[in-house]
């Protein structure tokens, strides 16, 4: 039987489309809240990539040990406004004790309790929307130039054995006879053959929107203001417009403005944007016929073959949310896959930036609020919000309803800061 008041889910990007789907697939009455369209966030620009290898712990020695070098230059990988690493000291602090040796295996346990699930639950969801087109069977090959590039990557190698995902590795005519498009001059790779792509992100966003519509979710354009509550827990949302909603759950699914109505509510998410940046490149000459999505560890990049074109993106900038996007950031990916890639012609271009939501330890936030009854959070999910956006669809579910997930949730709380 249905509850009197809808469930209230804020933000139609991917940390909160599933959510709202899932649970109108199974008959709750949703509204899906959104100040503009659906999709059009940080959700829209993402490289597509189903990257379930790709949850390591952000914060280790191998990190910290670049950082110094990273700063101080523009063609790094990670670079920082260094007025904006003033301001970013608390989440960084965090960050770095994140990176404790003991942390960093509870990270990665629950990175992958997420991450070994992802592609399933994703498969499972587009089948259940008859949207499969929407998945690319083709993978993933993650590129190393050099031998000592492929030492230093080792790590991910081992995080794949220990959870047990599957890899090849690549080399000479080989790699070659995979993909002929690559530079010769790229000595090695490993295929990541359970990396696949969506052919679409923002037709992957709206299909999921629209099959909640299908199973009697609504769509509401509006901007949420504040949740109000009382000693009971949530009983209404109040948008800027001045409308209000009765409801007794709500889940707060914003991106980056998660924390601000987390601090209304006396709760502290530490947020910070990793910046990131594509070249959507419609007319890419030669590169058209790449077989599959490629990611160069050491220089934070992707070539996605996505959206009808290839995408060139990636990269993280720490510079805040307000600081106008550094094109060159764009450019200079543009010249790594130009590298990666000799036959790709930049025709017919454009450009994005975003900001991933994330946490000082790379784990998103899949949560009851500690203190509010009826209230939920789900955000930070940093590099892989496409990864695990059917997987939190289902947790989050889930735990709104009542029901006990199939994955231990602990690790996702808000109340670990
Ligand atoms: C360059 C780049 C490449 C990436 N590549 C990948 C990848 O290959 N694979 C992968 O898994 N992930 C990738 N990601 C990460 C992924 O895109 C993000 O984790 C994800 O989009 C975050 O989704 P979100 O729903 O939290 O945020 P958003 O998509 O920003 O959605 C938040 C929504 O909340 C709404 N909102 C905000 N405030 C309010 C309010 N007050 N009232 C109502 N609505 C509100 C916004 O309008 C927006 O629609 C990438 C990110 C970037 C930047």
């Amino acid at each position: 039987m249905q509850a009197a008041h809808p469930i209230i889910v804020v933000g139609a990007g991917l940390a909160g489309v599933g959510i709202a789907r899932e649970l109108a697939a199974r008959g709750e009455k949703v509204i899906l809240l959104d100040k503009g369209e659906p999709g059009r966030g940080t959700s829209f620009g993402n490289m597509a990539s189903i990257a379930v290898n790709g949850f390591d712990a952000a914060s280790r020695p191998s990190t910290w040990k670049n950082l110094p070098r990273w700063m101080m230059n523009p063609q790094a990988p990670v670079t920082a406004d260094p007025l904006y690493a003033v301001k970013m000291m608390p989440w960084f602090l965090r960050f770095l004790a994140a990176g404790r040796p003991k942390r960093i295996r509870e990270i990665e346990d629950a990175g992958a309790s997420l991450a070994t699930r992802a592609l399933g639950d994703i498969r499972s969801l587009l089948d259940q929307m008859a949207a499969s087109d929407l998945l690319s069977e083709a993978t993933c090959l993650q590129l190393y130039e050099t031998e000592k590039a492929f030492q230093d990557g080792r790590g991910n190698l081992e995080l794949m054995d220990r959870y047990g995902l599957k890899y090849e590795v690549l080399v000479g005519p080989a790699l070659r006879e995979r993909e002929p498009l690559l530079n010769p001059a790229i000595l090695k790779a490993v295929l990541l053959p359970q990396n696949h792509f969506v052919t679409d992100p923002y037709r992957y966003v709206s299909a999921i929107v629209a099959d909640m519509q299908k199973h009697g979710g609504e769509l509401m354009n509006g901007e949420l203001a504040r949740v109000e509550r009382d000693i009971r827990g949530v009983t209404a949302v109040i948008l800027k417009d001045g409308r209000r909603i009765e409801t007794d759950r709500v889940v707060i699914a914003m991106g980056m403005q998660t924390a601000d109505i987390a601090k209304a509510l006396d709760e502290s998410i530490p947020l910070e944007t990793e910046r990131g940046y594509h070249t959507q490149i419609m007319a890419p000459g030669g590169a058209a016929g790449l077989r599959y999505s490629l990611i160069w560890p050491e220089r934070a990049f992707m070539v996605t073959p996505t959206a009808g074109g290839i995408r060139v993106g990636g990269s993280v900038e720490m510079a805040g949310l307000t600081r106008a996007p550094n094109w060159r950031r764009a450019r200079i990916l543009v010249e790594h896959a130009k590298f990666a890639l000799p036959s790709l012609d930049v025709g017919n271009t454009t450009e994005w930036m975003g900001h991933r939501p994330a946490t000082p330890d790379t784990i998103p936030v899949l949560s009851a609020s500690a203190k509010t009854k009826g209230l939920y959070y789900s955000t930070g999910h940093g590099h892989l919000g496409l990864t695990y956006s059917a997987t939190t669809g289902i947790l989050m579910a889930d735990m709104i309803m009542g029901r006990t997930p199939p994955v231990d949730m602990t690790p996702f709380r808000i109340d670990r800061f």
